[in-house]
């Protein structure tokens, strides 16, 4: 008994499960918290007991053996599959547990109780482990959002989809046998468990080497998530969704080398919000805020595509016009002021509206940001002075 053991492929298979087992355990503990490896571990486990239990009943012969080899090794197959339910957040079918042991206990109690035949009895085990991952292959086919995972998931669905395939050949088989009344045949010698170790556990170490590339698309898409949220965090200003100060400085260099090398006009103008500490004093800070945030829309409306906008600081913004004269600047400007002071903000105590005053200058050459910066200033300045509400032009 033991050297048909170690000449069958059902050892090298069980070798296999165990050796998936092992690397399952290590993703699940890896890839934690992503979900679904957990069940492919736990899966993997309580289908190698079933085998273990199963290879005891051919040394036994001992029924109890059988039957609970059987049920676990069904009860592990469906485990790993609940993993694809729950890996695409899919609602799992857990009722494939009890459906399937309940059905193979049955059967199994039956066969031993009146002596049934086990070519019949085989048929009806390797009908239902066949027909376990029809559910799992069809979602993993048929899934449309999760673009990341998408070639992993084909190679599982097509893996799994060879393991089904392989074993209701070998529920084929068994009814083949069964029908025409074959003798009996020890397991180790019979055609419908070569099938299973030589290509059904083949299909199922691949379709496990899928789950492991299907979890790495799921962390590498995820991380990529992260970091386009953390470089949006990382240039936007938060409350009004303008560029921050940082990524200004970056696409002042850009605009400036650019505007030298095509000769063209770069204006920039500074926008403050007038009496805005009334504003807050007055309304509160959160009206503030709102007013803040409908400034910075209006803005960005305004402007043309190619207009850099950014808060730099406070109340104050920042706006640099590629490709604009100073007059043109100006005029753009002034529309903008129409439109700042017909914004209405509703605050605590009603509805209120605020002003806004800009300084504009034009890029000299050999002009850097704190020398382009300063002019504008400048005029910023002298608008409040001249009474706010209004554009200065420093040439
Ligand atoms: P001026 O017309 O001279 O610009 O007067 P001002 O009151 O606007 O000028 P000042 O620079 O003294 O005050 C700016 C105020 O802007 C002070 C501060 O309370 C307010 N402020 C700055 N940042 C924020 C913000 O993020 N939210 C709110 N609600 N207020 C802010
Ligand atoms: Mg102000
Ligand atoms: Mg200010």
């Amino acid at each position: 008994m033991m050297e048909a053991l170690y000449f069958s492929p059902i050892l090298l298979g069980l070798n296999l499960l165990i050796a998936v087992a092992i690397a399952s355990t290590a993703l699940w503990f890896m890839s934690r918290p992503i979900p679904g490896p957990g069940y492919w571990m736990v899966g993997m486990w309580i289908l190698i007991a079933g085998v273990l239990l199963f290879l005891g009943f051919m040394a036994t012969r001992n029924p109890v053996l059988n039957i609970v080899g059987n049920a676990l090794q069904l009860a592990g197959e469906a485990v790993f599959l609940l993993g694809v339910f729950r890996f695409m957040d899919r609602s799992i079918p857990y009722w494939i547990i009890p459906v399937s042991v309940a059905t193979i206990v049955g059967f199994n109690l039956h066969y031993w109780i009146n002596a049934g035949n086990s070519d019949f009895l085989m048929m009806i085990y390797s009908l239902i482990a066949g027909l376990l991952p029809v559910q799992a292959v069809w979602v993993l086919l048929h899934q449309r959002s999760d673009v990341a995972t998408r070639p992993a998931r084909l190679l599982v669905g097509v893996c799994l989809l060879l393991y089904s395939i392989v074993t209701l050949l070998r529920a084929w088989f068994s009814a083949d046998a069964w029908l025409s009344g074959q003798p009996y045949t020890p397991p180790n010698e019979s055609f419908s468990y070569l099938l299973p170790y030589n290509f059904a556990i083949p299909a199922l170490v691949m379709g496990f080497i899928g789950v492991t590339l299907m979890t790495m698309q799921r962390i590498l898409a995820s991380s990529r998530a992260l970091e386009d949220e953390l470089k949006r965090l990382a240039t936007v200003d938060p409350l009004t969704g303008a560029l921050n100060r940082r990524s200004f400085n970056e696409h002042f260099d850009r605009e400036l080398h650019a505007a030298m090398r095509r000769q063209s006009p770069l204006c920039m103008a500074l926008l403050d919000l007038d009496h805005f500490k009334d504003v807050n004093d007055s309304q509160g800070h959160q009206a503030g805020d709102e007013a803040l945030r409908r400034f910075s829309d209006l803005c960005r409306t305004e402007a043309r595509a190619t207009d850099i906008f950014a808060r730099f600081g406070g109340e104050e913004f920042v706006l640099l016009m590629p490709d604009t004269s100073l007059e043109g600047a100006r005029t753009i400007l002034e529309r903008l002021l129409q439109g700042v002071s017909r914004i209405e903000v509703i605050g605590p105590q009603g509805p209120f509206g605020f002003n806004a005053s800009a300084g504009v200058s034009v890029c000299h050459s050999g002009d850097t940001l704190d020398t382009f910066m300063h002019r504008v200033d400048k005029a910023l300045y002298r608008a409040k002075n001249e009474g706010r509400n209004r554009v200065s032009v420093e040439p």
